[in-house]
């Protein structure tokens, strides 16, 4: 047994004995962060589970469900972090790579009996006690459904849902290096549930409302090209103001995707989107094509995620942003 699967075993253990499960996902979650945690918290409701309470919420202030996640099934099971207990005896934690990554569940994390930390990031600090940590898994869906495998739970729509939106979230559409033979082998298992791949599509990208054509033509216009940048791979990169966004009439949530519009350049292996957020820090994405490491250069920037996605938060100008990111991105090529 590897030392991946033994500690499956051992969660798969805690689980089915305890009376409280608590579970958290990453602050502004993801399809990866969010639906993982649901995913689970509709496993522990199967039928023949014991009843016990389960929590489950991210440490956001306010507590707002991003609204391209709003489709995913079991919202209701969510509660405010100000509803978390204090010390949870066994808490979960989904997608996190650091425990500062809890924003107000980090308290909690600290002080919690058994700490289970399943995540796929390579920065990951192995903040917890018992850690289903593989930097090779595509997204942390997967380790929860081996998880899920392992205590024996059959797979339903809602489990699968939420699951398959984090895979497809995470691949970049099945198209990230990541994605190998095996990883379309459990698309093809969670689609098997009786999920529609062209839904969940359209809910998480395919759809904007028609402000957003114009915001992007404002973002794109300025969009400025630095061919010798990031070690000569070249970088890309635009800002989406509170003025630019407000003009328009959209949340941060709903400007998330431009960057993917940005990225498609061929003459930059790295594209960076700065967003203001509405207390005025700025959100910065970045995207590889893979000759530079975006993940490592975000990491020392005080953010996270992995080689081709990753993003940071930052005070001031995105000039003074851009001059801290520029020469990270010329030495992690
Ligand atoms: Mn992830």
């Amino acid at each position: 047994m590897t030392e991946l699967a033994a500690a499956q075993a051992k969660v798969a253990s805690l689980l089915a004995g305890a009376d409280e499960v608590c579970l958290a996902c990453h602050v502004r979650p993801d399809a990866d962060a969010l639906g993982s945690m649901l995913a689970l918290a509709h496993a522990l409701r199967a039928p023949g589970q014991r009843p016990r309470r389960v929590t489950a919420s991210f440490g956001d202030q306010p507590f707002e469900v991003p609204e391209i996640l709003r489709f995913l099934p079991g919202l209701d099971l969510l509660s405010p972090p100000q509803a978390y207990p204090d010390r949870p005896e066994l808490m979960v934690t989904f997608d996190v790579g650091s425990i500062d990554r809890l924003g107000l569940l980090a308290g909690p994390a600290a002080r919690a009996g058994e700490l289970v930390v399943i995540d796929h990031h390579a920065s990951n600090t192995r903040f917890g006690t018992i850690h289903l940590v593989d930097p090779a898994a595509a997204a942390t869906a997967i380790l929860v459904l081996d998880l899920i495998d392992t205590m024996d739970i059959e797979l339903t729509t809602d489990i699968a849902l939420g699951l398959y939106a984090g895979l497809v979230t995470d691949t970049g559409s099945f198209k990230f290096s990541a994605t190998t033979p095996a990883v379309h082998l459990v698309a093809a298992r969670l689609l098997g549930t009786g999920i529609e791949p062209g839904a969940v599509a359209r809910q998480l990208w395919d759809r904007a409302p028609f402000s957003y054509l114009g915001l992007l033509s404002d973002v794109l216009a300025r969009a400025t090209l630095e061919p010798a940048a990031a070690g000569g791979h070249g970088l890309v990169w635009t800002t989406i103001s509170c003025a630019d966004r407000a003009r328009h009439g959209l949340s941060l949530d709903a400007v998330e995707s431009v960057i993917d519009v940005v990225r498609r350049t061929d003459e930059a292996d790295v594209a960076v989107v700065l967003k203001q957020s509405d207390d005025g820090l700025w959100q910065v994405s970045a995207r590889s094509k893979g000759a530079v490491d975006v993940g490592r250069a975000c990491a020392r920037l005080g953010g996270g995620g992995h080689r081709n996605a990753a993003g940071f938060t930052a005070a001031g100008a995105p000039a003074d942003a851009l001059a801290q990111l520029r020469p990270l991105l010329a030495e992690g090529s």
